[in-house]
């Protein structure tokens, strides 16, 4: 075992692991984060900018939703040099699709906007005009839109760097390139971990798994079958084009009945993404699809037509992410290993709620008890229920 002993041991140095280890850091716990690769070399790093936003979210996410957003304008006003997060607004557009009728779809939209603003983040109801007031490039064949002005974006691996940072300004440990392979327990409790070198790292109080698509393997053999959640790996794919004609999108838009998320970034260039995704191969980590690149530019083309003019600058998908099947993550702590805490399942919208997310890790970590926040994310939501199912059938 290594010589010193660090209270809280962190897997994973995407934005959970970094965000978290600044958190616990500041709160004065002594605190190692282990990284296999470089500090967002997962789902949190690469180019572009991450969706920071509460419009279109499942309901369950929604007030947790609300603090992350607060805590991304916090600590972008806090830290020097910021996270890299512009509170832009965000639009979601909707017209009539096939098959529905409008007032359906004007139905929804008053649902929605009405329960995200009840559960924390303020939404507007936009009509067409109003909406093209606010982005004049959108097609005119839309009904209307949802604004949520606390919605942003974000250079997820500037955040994800800047992170680390303040943790280690703030006494934390971190060591990149050591991959964890194993768990050791003892006792019902986690005691260390193993490097892929061989060295042995105690644990000296927690342990923290947040290592997204490496999480499942470590924590796989101290899982009974029951708290296995239904998770798989999903390849989301971003889509560059270029700005010939000179256009500005103003927002963070989304499209309710298109798999279509549009940004711009920085540089003026076109981000197109809302759903896109490649395959998961043994050899390779990616393989894309025409069609994976063609439905995305379609539906980019039939929203703001002057996308037309750009050209296709490049499609990136190497980016593992974990999907849950209800959509929602996972963050719990095994019955096996009652000093480890686990988060995963972010189901290609985590970056966003990240922070809110690790605060109340924190909390829990800090004062022992499950925060009222994260009790959507149990395991036990797959299987509790059929206790009520096998009550209700055994008195038939
Ligand atoms: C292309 C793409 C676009 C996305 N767009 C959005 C968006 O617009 N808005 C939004 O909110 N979310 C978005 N997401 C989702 C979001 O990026 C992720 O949910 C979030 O970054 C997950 O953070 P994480 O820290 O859990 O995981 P990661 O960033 O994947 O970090 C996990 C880290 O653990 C490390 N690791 C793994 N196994 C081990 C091990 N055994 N030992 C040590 N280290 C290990 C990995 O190297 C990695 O660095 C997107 C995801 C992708 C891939």
């Amino acid at each position: 075992m290594s010589s010193q002993t660090s209270e809280f041991v962190i897997v994973g140095g995407g934005i959970y692991g970094s965000s978290l280890a600044y958190q616990l850091a500041k709160a004065g716990k002594s605190v190692l984060l282990l990284e296999g690769g470089e500090i967002a070399s997962g789902a949190s790093g690469g180019p572009g900018e991450r969706g920071v936003r509460a419009n279109r979210r499942d309901t369950r996410e929604l007030p947790v939703a609300a603090v992350a957003l607060a805590l991304w304008q916090k600590y972008q006003q806090e830290f020097e040099h910021g996270v890299g997060y512009r509170r832009i607004g965000g639009l979601q557009v909707f017209d009539v699709p096939y098959g529905y009728r409008e007032h359906e779809v004007r139905g929804q939209m008053e649902a929605m906007a009405l329960t995200q603003t009840r559960l924390g983040a303020p939404s507007e109801l936009l009509n067409l005009e109003q909406t093209l007031a606010r982005e004049p490039e959108l097609t005119r064949s839309l009904i209307g839109a949802i604004y949520c002005p606390n919605d942003g974006v974000c250079d997820h691996t500037y955040a994800t760097q800047q992170f680390a940072a303040e943790a280690i300004k703030a006494g934390a440990v971190i060591r990149t390139g050591a991959k964890v392979t194993e768990i050791l327990a003892e006792g019902g409790r986690a005691t260390g971990v193993k490097l892929a070198s061989g060295e042995t790292i105690a644990v000296g109080s927690q342990l923290i798994l947040t290592a997204n698509a490496g999480t499942q393997t470590l924590l796989n053999p101290y899982l009974h079958a029951h708290e296995k959640a239904p998770l798989w790996h999903l390849m989301p794919q971003m889509i560059y084009v270029t700005n010939p004609l000179n256009k500005k999108i103003n927002h963070l838009l989304s499209h309710a009945h298109r798999k279509l998320a549009v940004k711009q970034i920085v540089d003026g260039t076109l981000m197109l993404s809302g759903g896109a995704s490649v395959s998961y191969t043994a050899e390779g980590l990616w393989k894309g699809s025409l069609s994976s690149t063609a439905n995305n530019l379609s539906d980019a083309i039939a929203a703001f037509p002057f996308i037309d003019h750009s050209s296709f600058v490049k499609a990136d998908a190497s980016r593992v992410e974990t999907v849950c099947v209800d959509g929602i993550p996972v963050v719990d702590k095994p019955q096996a290993l009652e000093n480890t805490l686990y988060g995963y399942g972010w189901s290609g919208h985590g970056f966003a709620i990240s922070l809110g997310i690790t605060k109340f890790m924190s909390d829990w970590l800090i004062q022992g008890e499950r925060p009222a926040a994260l009790a959507p994310f149990t395991s036990a939501r797959f299987t509790q229920p059929l206790t009520f199912v096998n009550e209700a059938l055994e008195g038939l």
